[in-house]
């Protein structure tokens, strides 16, 4: 089969290899990949920012069709359509975090597409208890999107946790932050969501997804908004998906007291921030990465139920031969999310 292949470290070394065909383990399940998609993480490996086990077939934001499930297996049936998570637990899951039910930060973490085989393949293998059914009004290329809805729902439900009616401000209007927005309105929070004049197409698509407060910080004046609905107080919560200082030190300035900031986007590189306002204000930060088997099950539910919207965050197909293309996509920040399809 065609993969994806980091076949070495270091920058580049990504190449489409011709590779075997994954056997099923007796406690796995066998998927035929039908889309996954391109994410900020792929880009590091690209550019080898991020380390990986080469050679490994990259790629984890994928939903597909069971095609052969393992002998111990129980759950699934050939046929069905399914999302996975990516998590590989090296401590065998006895971890002090695994044990408490933070599997997704094992202190010896694995994940499939960076230390073990990925999806940007015709086919992938999952442990069977990573593997969830997709819901039937689901369409497979909308399942491709499940892994970054679930690290959202995270971010927002077993995370930052605003109350109803809440004033939250999500800064960075990537697919990230377009369904963090989202999961905050599902908790009844009033959001505000941020970018720049060079996230207009995604500043748009924000406000066709309903999310009323949609602010470019470059023509419209975000703390003015802050402050208008907040009674001159501030935010009560901050959820900062830009990994991008400036929108990371406006979110601690536009806080309240005692306001809570939640980091999700990575900076690659350390960062000034006004601490002096964490400890004046009384501020909470927290941080949240990949997640939680709650936040699978919830985000299963609240697309089932049609509270998240993931079509529209689609802006294009390519066939996994062009990933090139798509991953330069990426870096120019076109769009929102790239599938690729393999053959
Ligand atoms: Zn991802
Ligand atoms: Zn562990």
């Amino acid at each position: 089969m065609k993969a994806l292949v980091k076949t070495s470290r270091g920058p580049g070394n990504l190449e489409l290899r011709d590779m075997p065909e994954p056997t099923c383990g007796d406690d796995e399940v066998k998927i035929e990949v039908a889309a996954c998609g391109v994410c900020g993480t792929d880009i590091h490996l690209w550019k080898d920012t991020f380390p990986s086990n080469p050679p490994v077939i990259i790629g984890h934001e994928f939903a597909g069709t069971v095609v052969e499930v393992g002998r111990s297996t129980c759950r699934f049936k050939v046929g069905q359509r399914v999302v996975a998570e990516n998590v590989c637990l090296n401590c065998g899951g006895s971890c002090y975090m695994c044990t408490g039910g933070h599997y997704a930060i094992c202190v010896k973490r694995g994940a499939q597409g960076l230390n073990v085989d990925g999806a940007f393949a015709r086919w992938i293998v999952c442990k069977e208890k990573n593997v969830y059914r997709l819901p039937d009004n689901i369409s497979l290329e909308e399942g491709a999107l499940f892994e970054p809805l679930v690290c959202s729902v995270h971010a927002v439900l077993d995370q930052a946790r605003p109350g109803a009616a809440d004033l939250v401000l999500v800064t960075g209007p990537g697919a990230i932050g377009l369904l963090v927005a989202q999961a905050a309105r599902t908790a009844g929070a009033e959001v505000i969501l941020s970018g720049t004049s060079a996230d207009a197409e995604r500043l748009a698509v924000a406000a066709g997804l309903g999310i009323e407060r949609v602010v470019n910080v470059h023509t419209d004046d975000l703390k003015a908004l802050v402050m208008d609905l907040s009674g001159g107080r501030g935010a009560d919560a901050v959820i900062e998906c830009s990994g991008v200082e400036s929108a990371a030190a406006s979110g601690i300035e536009l806080l309240r007291k005692r306001g809570s900031f939640t980091q999700v986007g990575l900076f690659g590189q350390r960062v000034a921030l006004d601490m002096d306002s964490v400890a004046m204000k009384e501020l909470t930060i927290r941080g949240s990465v990949s997640h939680t088997r709650n936040a699978w099950e919830r985000s299963l539910k609240l697309v089932e139920q049609g509270k998240i919207t993931l079509a529209p965050l689609i802006t294009a197909r390519l066939p996994l031969a062009e990933w090139h293309q798509a991953f330069e996509k990426f870096e120019r920040r076109e769009g929102i999310k790239t599938l690729l399809i393999p053959e």
